[in-house]
């Protein structure tokens, strides 16, 4: 099973979540922990929190093509099939522009003249070991200046094979767009963590709308609750998104997590909440698959 944890917004307790899940995963089933993937590769920080070792590191990166102009008769094919850009000719000059290429290959096959090689350009690297209480872990990082993190959570996905039946925990990065997608991409649940405000139910909307279109059940963590904010679940009660937990507005918990600590060190007590979330989320997975067939979700209109 693979668990996607986000949130449509940074620093709304994303990584405390994802990580207290497998500290407490591997309290229910010691004999096989979770393989935890964090994917947030612009800001990797989950290593942290389960004190990991990296014994493993692997260099990700693109086929850039590279133009031989001795052969370019300029003839333009090249620029015409790149959808994203990233070759050009100007005059009597064929220019790849690296930071826009995805790496297609279409260039290189399209070039009535042999004249472009592909060339590996480094973007990040992947990385794993072991971790505490037994968890597999995993992680990539981007490059500083590297505009594309999706190559680099794509590669740390295929690298990073469970072993049968091992649970999958995926830290994906925050907001919406394409790294969070690929994150997302495959997973059998998405545990959207969100905040009790107006932002967070703004970020929380479009995030359910992500996991709605990738056909994802989602499940939903209201962290910092501080008295009622209506509004948040009464979206939820309309979208049918069950609410698997509320973490109190607690400054022992800031302090904490400030100090490098999951929640389930700061208190405990939360093993057993967060096996109740394991559980539920086992019954919604069950549910579906059994009344709709595998991998349906909900669909969010609009
Ligand atoms: S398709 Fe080949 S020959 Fe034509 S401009 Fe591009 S690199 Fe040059
Ligand atoms: S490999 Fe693809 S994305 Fe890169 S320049 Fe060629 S066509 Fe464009």
């Amino acid at each position: 099973m693979k668990i996607t944890v986000a949130s449509g917004k940074g620093g709304t307790g994303k990584t405390m979540v994802a990580t207290s899940l497998a500290f407490s995963l591997a309290a229910l089933t010691p004999e096989q922990p979770p393989l935890f993937l964090d994917c947030d590769v612009e800001a990797p920080n989950a290593h942290l929190f389960l004190h990991s070792t990296l014994t493993e590191q692997q260099e990700v990166g693109l086929l850039i093509p590279s133009v031989n102009e001795a052969k370019c008769t300029h003839c333009g094919k090249c620029a015409e099939v790149c959808q994203y850009h990233a070759i050009a000719v100007l005059g009597k000059k064929t220019l790849v522009f690296p930071q826009l290429c995805h790496g297609c290959g279409s260039c290189t096959a399209l070039c009535p003249e042999q004249a472009i090689i592909e060339v590996p350009d480094r973007m990040g690297i992947i990385e794993r070991g072991p971790a505490e209480a037994g968890i597999s872990f995993a992680r990539g990082v981007l490059d500083v200046g590297e505009p594309m993190a999706v190559p680099v959570i794509r590669q740390l996905k295929k690298w990073a094979i469970p072993s049968p039946g091992q649970v999958v925990i995926r830290d994906a990065p925050p907001g919406t767009s394409c790294p969070v997608v690929e994150t997302v991409r495959g997973s059998d649940f998405l545990l959207l963590v969100t905040e009790p405000t107006p932002f967070g139910l703004h970020d929380l909307r479009l995030a359910a709308q992500v996991a709605g279109e990738l056909g994802i059940p989602v499940g939903v963590i209201i962290n910092r609750e501080n008295g009622s904010y209506p509004a948040l679940d009464e979206f939820c009660a309309d979208l049918n998104l069950p609410v698997l937990m509320r973490i109190p507005f607690e400054r022992t918990i800031a302090e904490g997590v400030a100090q490098g600590k999951t929640l389930v060190e700061i208190h405990p007590e939360y093993i057993d909440l967060f096996k109740q979330v394991f559980t539920e989320i086992t019954l919604i997975i069950q549910e579906i698959r059994q009344s709709r067939g595998q991998g349906n979700g909900f669909r969010l209109e609009g």
